[in-house]
């Protein structure tokens, strides 16, 4: 089974939307996949494929402070040791108020409250959401609850759901859709990769969101490989691009154009590749999926 994770070193490149297509392009030649939406901060991998959903659960991959009010004497021991300013002071009761979206589940205040009244509780964080697209495979999506950290445990845990998924059905291939950036979900992400997949466009950040990127994904594989989306968007910057594959050892996959038929397919909630199947964009998708096929097979 092989594990590949697209991730971009920026949002708004087009990741989602390649990911959709590649996932149906595997299934299309027959490959048994799962998928994995890895963007737990916006996860709509899902929905751009049709879905239906089939199992939600939730996730707790934090704590929280709780204090037995009953128990408290008001020494106020608790709000001074917390560094993290959670706590505030009830005049009124004369008791803690523990901010739950400040508290970072330290367990400072537990060790140092003299009645021993405060404990850790576990917090719901998100949701992990199975769900059955159109076209034949499940779609593993992680979902972090407004407010709440930890999105790399998110991301771990619909990770490990994908893994047991695609055991279960012999799967051979999972696609993770990565956050963009170079954050905790996306390290969570590019975790236990055997390859990963960069996308990015000829802008004039590009090089510089690249190198942040790739350093982080040769962490975990020297099995990167380089898409360009709208490589006609500035043209003169292909060169730099192509250079800095080439200095770093990095294969170009292929290369999308711009194509209107991309929004539109958005639009109506439509991989490209399904919506308009000679258009300019799918022929260069299906051609980065032969690639990737090529590329891929030579590694085993
Ligand atoms: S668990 Fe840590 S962060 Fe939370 S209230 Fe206690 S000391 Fe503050
Ligand atoms: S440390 Fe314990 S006893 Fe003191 S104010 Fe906090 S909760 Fe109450």
């Amino acid at each position: 089974m092989k594990k590949i994770t697209i991730v971009s070193g920026k949002g708004g490149v087009g990741k989602t939307t390649f990911t959709a297509a590649l996932a149906c392009l595997c299934a299309n030649d027959g490959l048994n996949i799962v998928l994995t939406d890895c963007d737990v901060d916006a996860p709509n991998l899902a929905i751009t494929l049709k879905n239906q959903e089939v199992k939600r659960n939730d996730i707790y991959s934090a704590n929280i402070a709780v204090v037995d009010e009953s128990q408290c004497i008001g020494c106020q021991e608790c709000m001074n040791h917390c560094n993290f300013k959670a706590i505030k002071w009830s005049d009124e009761n004369n008791k803690p108020i523990i901010n739950e979206f400040e508290c970072e589940g330290c367990g400072v205040c537990s060790l140092v409250c003299p009645q021993q009244c405060i404990q850790l509780s576990p917090i719901k964080t998100g949701e992990l959401i199975i769900s059955e697209s159109k076209y034949g495979f499940p779609i593993v999506s992680g979902e972090l609850l407004i407010g709440r950290g930890n999105s790399g445990k998110i991301v771990a845990e619909a990770k490990k759901t994908a893994l047991k998924l695609a055991e279960q059905n012999n799967s051979e291939v999972i696609l993770n859709d990565g956050p963009p950036g170079i954050g905790c979900p996306v390290i969570a992400s590019l975790s236990d990769s055997d390859a990963i997949i960069i996308l990015t466009e000829p802008m004039p950040a590009a090089i510089h969101d690249l190198k942040r990127v790739l350093s982080l994904a040769w962490h975990f594989t020297q099995e990167v490989g380089l898409i360009i989306n709208k490589y006609d968007l500035y043209p003169p910057l292909i060169s730099q691009l192509e250079e800095f594959a080439r200095d770093n050892n990095l294969q170009i996959l292929g290369q999308i154009p711009i194509d209107d038929n991309v929004p539109k397919a958005l639009v109506n909630l439509s991989p490209i590749i399904e919506y308009a199947p000679e258009a300019p964009a799918s022929l260069a998708l299906k051609e980065i999926y032969n690639n990737l096929k090529t590329y891929l097979n030579s590694k085993d």
